[in-house]
C-alpha cells in the first residue's frame, strides 16, 4: 500500500498512519517526526528547522524534497509507506510525482481526513497534556493558528491537485478513531 494522509494539524494523520502500519505493513513516513528527531539530535538539519517549526512556518521545499528522496530510496519502504505531513505544498506533490516515477512506484490513493476546524485546538491542546517528555515546541495556540493559516494557504490547495489526479478520497474525521480506520480501510478497499 502506498498512500499519503492530507489533512489540517490536528486532523489525526499520524493516529491513523500508526494504526494503519501495524495493520497493513506499510511504513508510515511523518516528515514531523523526522524533523524532530532533527531537532533532538541537534543536527545539522534540526539546527535549520527549529525555530521555523516552533514558529509553524514551513520548512522549505528543497530541504523536504531531499528528505523524501532520501527516505524513500530506503530498502523498508518497498513494502508500502503512508506518507504523513507530505507533501504539505503543490511544488512538494510535483516532486513527489517525478520521485515516484524514477523509482518505478504508484500511489495507490492519497486520503483526506476532513475535520471542523472549530475542534482543531482543543484536540491539540489536549495532545500538549498526553505528549511523553512534554509538550511540542508547536503545540500552543499560537503556533497552531500559523499552522492553520499555512495549511489553509499553501496546503489545501492539494485536495484540488490530488482530485485532478483521480486519486483523492475523502474521510470524516470527526468520527472515534477506530471508526475513521475503518473508513480509510474502505475508501482503499483492503
Ligand atoms: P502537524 O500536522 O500536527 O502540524 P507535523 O508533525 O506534520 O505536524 O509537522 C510539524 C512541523 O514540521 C510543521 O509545522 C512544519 O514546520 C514542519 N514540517 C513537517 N512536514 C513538512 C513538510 N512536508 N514541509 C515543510 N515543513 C514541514
Amino acid at each position: 500500500m502506498r498512500i499519503i494522509l492530507l489533512g489540517p494539524p490536528g486532523a489525526g494523520k499520524g493516529t491513523q498512519a500508526k494504526v494503519i502500519e501495524d495493520k497493513h505493513k506499510a511504513i508510515q513516513l511523518s516528515t514531523g517526526e523526522i524533523l524532530r528527531a532533527a531537532v533532538a539530535a541537534e543536527t545539522e538539519l534540526g539546527l535549520k528547522a527549529k525555530d521555523i517549526m516552533a514558529r509553524g512556518d514551513l520548512v522549505p521545499d528543497d530541504v523536504m524534497i531531499g528528505i523524501v528522496r532520501d527516505r524513500l530510496g530506503e530498502d523498508d519502504v518497498k513494502t508500502g509507506f503512508i506518507l504523513d505531513g507530505f507533501p504539505r505544498t503543490v511544488a512538494q506533490a510535483e516532486a513527489l510525482e517525478g520521485l515516484l516515477d524514477e523509482l518505478d512506484m504508484k500511489l495507490d490513493a492519497v486520503v483526506e481526513i476532513q475535520v471542523d476546524e472549530g475542534i482543531l485546538i482543543g484536540r491539540i491542546e489536549k495532545r500538549a497534556t498526553e505528549t511523553d517528555g512534554g509538550p511540542r515546541a508547536d503545540d500552543n495556540v499560537e503556533s497552531l493558528k500559523k499552522r492553520l493559516a499555512v495549511y489553509r494557504e499553501q496546503t489545501a490547495p492539494l485536495i484540488t491537485f490530488y482530485q485532478g489526479r483521480g486519486s483523492l478520497k475523502s474521510v470524516d474525521g470527526m468520527a472515534a478513531v477506530d471508526d475513521v480506520t475503518r473508513e480509510i480501510e474502505e475508501v482503499l478497499g483492503v
